[in-house]
């Protein structure tokens, strides 16, 4: 939609000059739009959008882009971006974000008592805020011909020289592996991480590359023995309409990992009202609604996320077959914090 921006433009500018003489009616019709950049990119989404207009009245424009193309797109637009809400996935990329004050505060007591504090971004020192809506858990996925599950059940055993050429991984500088690279610079400490990251590159059996999907099915083909993926990856798989996908997932065997330490590494997807929003009412009834039941089950339902409300009832078989676990409770906010250590340390030991 590369003509938002200029429309917005060209409304405000119009407003500017006719404001006197519209009647209340158009004033009304322009609060009833909500401008959204979402970079989660899941189609089931579509759904949500839908029933939200459909609920309040409220029309959609959507901005679809990847995370880095969104934070950019806000950088550049400053204080003329037509942006209300901001939608990303990942803890790192919305501590970016954060930190570059894309945010703004959000008052509302539903968001504060739904969302857990821990799923929350923290205020960076300038006001931006953030809430997690939907959680996702990094597991470690195994051909189960080749390897015993006691070999792989922690983070920390990927870098064991019993894993020596059997890994496969998407690039360490993904946010879905920097966010959990630093998660284990909060569990084990610099000295520690930075010697499993030597020890994971050591393992690898290819170099880095292509998504969570490829290295489930890398493993299921046997190119390699060991990855890591988002649980959802899995779980889309496994409710596929292609039996060839199916049959990937079979031939593989998931571990929640450090079930007896520290739990398994969890990240969220999550959103904020944008800090130049126009519509701002509109823009936290949007968030107030992805915390509602019927969009948090939908994140279960629809895209195999868990929702960061808890107690729902949720019916998506696949979730259900990969059970219960033990997650990782550190705070996501110091997670996305942590990416910048990280970033030098996969520098230093060669893990592109
Ligand atoms: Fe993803």
């Amino acid at each position: 939609m590369p003509s938002l921006a200029i429309t917005r433009r060209v409304c405000v500018a119009a407003f500017a000059t006719f404001v006197t003489s519209l009647p209340l009616t158009a004033v009304h019709a322009q609060d009833n739009v909500l401008n959204i950049y979402s970079a989660r990119h899941y189609k089931t989404d579509e759904a949500l959008y839908a029933n939200f207009s459909k609920a309040t009245g409220i029309k959609i424009n959507r901005v679809d882009a990847d995370d880095a193309g969104l934070l950019a797109r806000l950088q550049s637009e400053g204080a003329a971006s037509p942006a209300d809400v901001v939608l990303l996935v990942d803890a790192a990329r919305l501590w970016r974000a954060e930190v570059g004050g894309l945010f703004q505060p959000v008052k509302s007591a539903v968001l504060e008592k739904r969302i857990p504090a821990h799923l929350r971004g923290k205020d960076a020192g300038n006001g931006s805020q953030w809430f997690g809506f939907s959680t996702r858990a990094r597991v470690i996925v195994y051909d189960k011909q080749k390897v015993q599950r006691s070999e792989v059940d922690t983070y920390e055993k990927l870098s064991d020289p019993v894993n020596k050429g059997r890994i496969c991984t998407r690039s360490g500088s993904h946010p879905y592996n920097l966010s959990l690279f630093g998660a284990m610079l909060e569990h084990n400490g610099p000295a520690a991480t930075e010697t499993w990251l030597k020890g994971l590159v050591g393992n690898m059996a290819r170099a880095p590359k292509g998504g969570d999907t490829d290295q489930i099915r890398a493993v299921a083909s046997g190119e390699c023995a060991v990855a890591v993926t988002n649980s959802y990856y899995l779980a889309r798989l496994m409710r596929s309409d292609v039996a060839a996908d199916r049959t990937a997932v079979e031939r593989v065997s998931v571990v929640f990992p450090n079930q007896a330490s520290h739990g398994t590494h969890m990240n969220i997807a999550g959103g904020a009202v944008a800090r130049h929003a126009r519509n701002v009412p509109a823009a936290v009834k949007f968030l107030e609604y992805l915390a509602g039941d019927e969009a948090q089950s939908h994140f279960a339902d629809g895209n195999n996320e868990w929702p960061a409300v808890s107690g729902l009832k949720l019916t998506n078989a696949a979730l259900d077959s990969l059970g219960n676990f033990k997650a990782e409770t550190i705070p996501v906010s110091v997670i996305g914090m942590n990416q910048v250590r990280v970033q030098q340390m996969l520098d230093r030991v060669g893990f592109r």
